[in-house]
Order: C-alpha cells, then structure tokens, then sequence
C-alpha cells in the first residue's frame, strides 16, 4: 500500500499494526481503536464498539484479531482470576492490576521495579524466570461507598 492511500484510516492504529508487520484491514484498525479507548475491555466490549464503527463483524473475528494482535505483542491480554479475558493497548512495561473483588473494575497500577521478573525469590530452583505475576486485589472506593 502507497503511503496516503487510506488517508481515513487513523494513522496511530495502522502504524502500530505496520510496525508489528500485520496487514493494516478496517477490522484491525476499529478493534486496536476499540481496545485503546477502553483499557482492559472485554472481547465481547470490544466487539460492540467494532460493530458501532465498521458494521457487522462475527465475535469469532473480533476474537482473531485480538488474538493475532496479542501474539504480535501490539495488545495484552490479561485474565484476572475469575474474569474472562481483557485487552489493553498498555504494553511492554511490565503494570501490574488492582482489580474489585466487587465490581471487577480494573485499574493499571506501575511496577515498582519497572521490569520483570519484579520480585526476586529468596531461591530460584535452577529455573530461568521471566516473570512475576501480580495482582492486587481490593474494593474499589465506589463499592466501598455503595455507589457503584
Ligand atoms: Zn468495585
Ligand atoms: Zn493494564
Ligand atoms: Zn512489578
């Protein structure tokens, strides 16, 4: 594709995709746009918005794009403990997640150490590790207050 040859398209989503080396569709395009306006969306939140800005698209293909998006490392999926898959756009650097035990509201929470494997055990077995998981688990202040 010539540079300008889909000047509609928003050019921060198709060059997020360029540059993870997919092929820039209206349907990779709307779901990248859909998962970096709201962090941490259900597959099925963002197969609505999807629809609400290109028209009908299966649940299957909205599920494939953010699947091919998330191996490519341009989306991440999380999965806290008792809820279905989120996405969010925030990637590379390591957040970690506070989630309601109430409501599941999910909010990004830094990492302390900024890179993994943020917490260091005491012995490591032998093994190489990458990573560790952390979720912070809570009451969110609009539960707290009962106004959620
Ligand atoms: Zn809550
Ligand atoms: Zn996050
Ligand atoms: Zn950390």
């Amino acid at each position: 594709m010539t540079p300008g040859t889909h000047s509609a398209l928003p050019t921060d989503a198709a060059d997020a995709l360029r540059a993870v080396g997919l092929q820039v569709t209206a349907q990779r395009i709307a779901v990248h746009r859909a998962v970096s306006a709201v962090p941490h969306a259900l597959a099925d939140e963002v197969a609505v918005r999807v629809r609400e800005a290109i028209g009908a698209v299966s649940r299957q293909a909205v599920y494939d794009s953010l699947k091919v998006m998330v191996e490519r490392g341009l989306v991440r999926r999380i999965q806290p403990a008792g809820s279905a898959a989120r996405y969010e756009c925030r990637v590379g650097d390591n957040h970690h997640h506070l989630v309601c035990r109430s409501c599941d509201a999910v909010i990004d929470i830094s990492c302390a150490a900024g890179h993994a494997p943020c917490l260091a055990p005491d012995h490591d077995h032998g093994y190489l590790i990458d990573e560790a998981e952390v979720v912070y688990w809570g009451v969110c202040p609009a539960c707290q207050h009962g106004t959620a």
